[in-house]
């Protein structure tokens, strides 16, 4: 059914109205994690473009240890560490997509 629709935009259809993580994104579109990750920076530019109706929003990881929030991190994965305590107890970050 959706067939016709490239992976970017069954990647934004899937974060429509929802906060998913780079492996929830991939089991609901079937593609690899890493395949995500490598779309998801495009995604965001292309949604960036003013005459976008949608907007690609992000939840920042978080330190489970200390509680240190990855809050300024402009690249689109889970760090894999903590810069504050070093642990690597590290919440996945979330994305989602949601109307301007
Ligand atoms: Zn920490």
């Amino acid at each position: 059914m959706d067939s016709e629709l490239t992976v970017r935009q069954r990647i934004v259809e899937a974060l429509k109205g929802h906060s998913l993580t780079a492996r929830e994104i991939s089991q609901a579109i079937g593609v690899k994690e890493k395949e995500v990750i490598e779309h998801l920076p495009h995604i965001s530019l292309s949604l960036g473009k003013s005459e976008s109706a949608f907007e690609l929003v992000t939840e920042p990881s978080e330190c489970l240890e200390c509680g240190f929030v990855f809050s300024k991190r402009e690249r689109l994965k889970t760090p894999s560490k903590c810069p504050v305590c070093r642990s690597e107890e590290i919440t996945e970050m979330r994305f989602g997509v949601k109307e301007r």
